[in-house]
């Protein structure tokens, strides 16, 4: 199985450090608000190579983190006058709301940046001890980045290079630094954020940090493949090599997996640039397994512009493949249980077709492509004078090549969340007009769909059963 590197800028054949196993860790989100579409696509990508990984039978421990603490979090905790966990806590449930519509599975672990601080102080003191760290007069702790001999092999970039740029690194306290391109471990706390007492100041971790500790602390001091988003190369995952490396003395992870970005009008979808859609209004439109289809409709090395017309697109592929599974769920159930003549080759050779561009560096576009020939081989050479044994074994084939891509084969009689929230607030309005009756109605409507109400002081809160 090959893996695109972007440490050696190559495809290279996967070599786990253990035998049958892989320790992945994939940097998560920062939880200040709804996810948007673009940090969904590292989400759905490494779901997915997670799930190859697994078909292949490897046994993979996968560790996403959430940051919890952030200047972000703290900002819009100060404007909605609350605590920054509660807001991070918040965000982490709706998140998994998220993940769980586009069916990205729960990872092994979901560490919190803020449950680590322990192990934090830890890496930080070592770093210190073996002379790749200081702290400055205000407490701030840095990085010695010229100490790091290898600083810049993951982001090719030249150390002198950034000195000459170093304004392109995000950094605070700049004047106590002994070296324009030192970064931050350890930040003094600011008036009303949150904080922790450590030797050199009462203050929070720099974000690079988190990673670092996490995935130590879940996946060993060595790991296989580390994976983000491509605009984390650098200086986040740099800085993470940096920190690991010079902690623990050893190669930090074999692979690095990076996607590409989800665009739109070719420009990156950010929060920052308030050009994005969040996942949630993505699914007040379409079922999120078509977002999970349209994801997957690229390499995920290669840029994807988003748009209306490519999520028409992937909505009629899927429905093509769920059309076709219908059918032979149909045949299935009449065909005859008479000997297996049909010829299997074709049907192998679109599996063979599948794994390879699977192995290829998980090219979903190829493998896709393969599924969607299987589909018409459905199509075509079953019918209802064909074995049941032939049909089972096509349907079969359908449903695990998709299994693996996480794209569900069977029709889902699905509530989009819109007609959801529009029931709610009918039998709101019938409550108040004490047509109890009506309300019970719809309530046990939307419990036959399997949506569950809750009455709260803050609302009808709802989930799917
Ligand atoms: P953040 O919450 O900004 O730390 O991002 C969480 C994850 O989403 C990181 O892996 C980012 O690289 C990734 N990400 C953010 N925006 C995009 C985008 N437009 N396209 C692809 N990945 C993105
Ligand atoms: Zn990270």
């Amino acid at each position: 199985m090959k893996i695109y590197n972007t440490l050696s800028k190559q495809k290279e054949e996967l070599k786990t450090i253990e035998p049958g196993k892989v320790r992945m860790y994939v940097c998560g989100p920062t939880v200040y608000n709804y996810i948007h579409i673009g940090n969904a696509r590292p989400m759905i990508v490494f779901d997915t190579v997670r799930r190859y990984l697994e078909y292949k039978g490897y046994e993979v421990n996968y560790v996403s983190n959430f940051t919890d603490v952030d200047d972000k979090i703290i900002k819009t905790a100060i404007e909605e006058g609350c605590d920054a966990s509660e807001i991070s806590t918040r965000f982490i449930a709706e998140c998994k709301k998220d993940m769980e519509g586009m069916n990205v599975r729960p990872a092994t672990t979901h560490p919190l940046a803020t449950q680590e601080i322990p192990e934090m102080l830890e890496m930080v003191q070592t770093l210190i001890d073996k002379g790749y760290a200081y702290p400055s007069a205000d407490g701030t702790v840095y990085f010695r980045t010229r100490k790091f001999a290898p600083y810049g092999k993951l982001s090719h970039k030249k150390i002198d290079d950034l000195q000459a740029g170093h304004r392109e690194i995000k950094v605070t306290g700049s004047s106590t630094k002994e070296d324009d391109i030192d970064f931050v471990l350890w930040k003094p706390k600011k008036e009303g954020e949150p904080a922790w007492t450590s030797p050199w100041c009462e203050g929070r971790p720099g974000w690079h940090l988190e990673c670092s500790v996490m995935a130590k602390k879940y996946l060993g001091e060595e790991i296989d493949i580390h994976a983000g988003g491509e605009d984390l190369i650098f200086p986040h995952h740099e800085n993470e090599i940096a920190q690991s490396e010079a902690a623990n003395g050893k190669e930090f992870s074999r692979y690095w997996m990076h996607n590409a970005f989800l665009n739109i009008d070719n420009k990156k979808m950010s929060k920052s640039l308030g050009n994005f859609f969040t996942v949630r209004e993505i699914s007040e439109k379409y079922d999120l397994q078509v977002l999970r289809f349209f994801m997957l409709s690229a390499h995920y090395r290669s840029p994807l512009n988003f748009s209306a017309d490519l999520m028409e697109a992937s909505k009629n592929g899927l429905e093509r493949i769920l059309t076709a599974m219908e059918r032979l769920t149909e045949l299935e159930a009449k065909a005859a249980d008479k000997e297996l003549t049909e010829d299997l080759e074709p049907v192998n050779a679109l599996v063979k077709k599948y794994e390879e561009a699977m192995e290829d560096d998980f090219n979903t576009a190829d493998a896709i492509s393969a599924i969607f020939e299987l589909v018409k081989l459905a199509n075509t050479s079953v019918t209802e004078e064909s074995s049941k044994a032939y049909v089972t074994k096509v349907k079969n084939t359908i449903n695990k090549l998709c299994d693996v891509l996480g794209i569900i084969t069977e029709k889902k009689e699905e509530l989009l969340d819109s007609a959801i929230e529009e029931l709610i607030a009918k039998r709101q309005q019938a409550r108040k007009d004490k047509n109890f009756a009506l309300a019970d109605q719809i309530r046990d409507e939307l419990a036959a769909k399997g949506i569950l109400l809750k009455d709260t002081r803050e609302g009808v809160k709802w989930t799917r059963a």
